[in-house]
């Protein structure tokens, strides 16, 4: 693997898109807006789709959900360009993007457990606020005083203050423009974002206490390996995208343009989501699946719903696409 480069996909320069799913479960209402977004968008933009199994998280993964995934997928027409990734299977390139990290000082191993962290954090009077998450207060960044490396992290202070020019000159500016240590980036639903990563999350973890590689390294990795020019996903995601900016940064790799779509909600006004219980799509009518989530995309309703085609339904809305998200730039 060249971290630089990818590989695959990635010499066509042209538009590659991609739909992630972790397979925790099967497919549902919100996931298929996701699923359904990033098809469009790379139709719209006459690019390439793939379909990559986010199942590094394996305590969380469900033997034979991926199957269902893509069965499910294959039911609602939308067919990858090329055959489907498992991240379980590519640690190798994992491993060597932490290695890089680590030959620039940008990562580090870590021994706190949370309960030290979150005691870290009540020794300096810092409230924890209910359901959010405790930046990394930096105990281990100036060693491990003699006990066992349990996770790995990165330096995200150091990263911003460095910000070497010529090869982050795009992130200086970002964090500079509005005020210092703030990333600025822009999202095509959105619009602007920001975010003070190093107040917000501090020194993420890149791999786990449990050996397991953390989401953000991953999907940084693979992205560029694959070569993935547009992100689409769910606007769950959104608040992750500048740990991934600066991860991208850091290793040298282009930045993909983003845009996360919006959430699906239940009926108890909640996000849909395999952890609160949302049903897996019912595959008897893929079709009024489809149409449930190109509703929550804003497309335009079906002149004929039931005399139509999934095939044909999904080249109206990849049509109607552009007008709505801007084409893909
Ligand atoms: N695997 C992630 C999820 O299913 C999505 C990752 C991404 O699209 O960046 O929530």
């Amino acid at each position: 693997m060249t971290l630089a480069g990818g590989t695959n996909a990635a010499n066509a320069r042209g538009y590659v898109g991609r739909f992630a799913p972790s397979p925790t479960g099967p497919l549902h209402a919100g996931s298929l807006v996701a699923a359904l977004a990033s098809w469009l968008d790379a139709r719209a933009a006459q690019g390439q789709w793939l379909v990559r199994l986010e199942d590094v998280d394996t305590p969380r993964c469900i033997p034979g959900a991926d199957q269902t995934i893509l069965h499910q997928l294959e039911r609602c027409g939308l067919h990858p360009d090329a055959p489907p990734v498992w991240q379980s299977q590519r640690g190798a390139l994992y491993q060597t993007a932490l290695d890089a990290l680590c030959a620039q000082g940008l990562a580090y191993p870590c021994a706190c457990s949370r309960k030290e962290i979150e005691e870290a954090h009540t020794a300096r009077g810092h409230a924890k606020e209910r359901h959010a998450a405790l930046p990394y207060p930096g105990t281990c960044r100036t060693g491990l005083h003699g006990r066992p490396a349990r996770a790995w992290r990165f330096h995200t202070e150091s990263f911003i203050e460095k910000c070497p020019p010529g090869r982050a000159e795009k992130a200086q500016e970002a964090i500079n423009s509005i005020a210092p240590n703030l990333l600025i980036w822009h999202d095509r639903r959105l619009g602007q974002q920001a975010q003070n990563v190093c107040q917000a999350v501090g020194d993420f973890v890149l791999k786990r206490a449990d050996g397991l590689w953390a989401y953000q390294l991953a999907v940084v990795v693979d992205d560029a390996e694959q070569g993935i020019t547009h992100i689409v996903r769910g606007e769950d995601l959104a608040d992750n995208t500048p740990r991934q900016i600066l991860l991208q940064q850091a290793l040298g790799l282009p930045t993909p343009t983003y845009l996360h779509t919006p959430l699906v909600l239940g009926a108890n006004g909640e996000k849909l989501s395999k952890q609160n219980g949302a049903a897996a799509l019912d595959l008897s009518d893929p079709l009024a699946a489809l149409r449930q989530a190109a509703q929550a995309l804003g497309l335009p309703a079906l002149a004929h719903p039931h005399n139509i085609s999934v095939a044909d339904a999904l080249a109206l809305w990849a049509k109607a696409w552009p007008r709505i998200y801007n084409g893909a730039s």
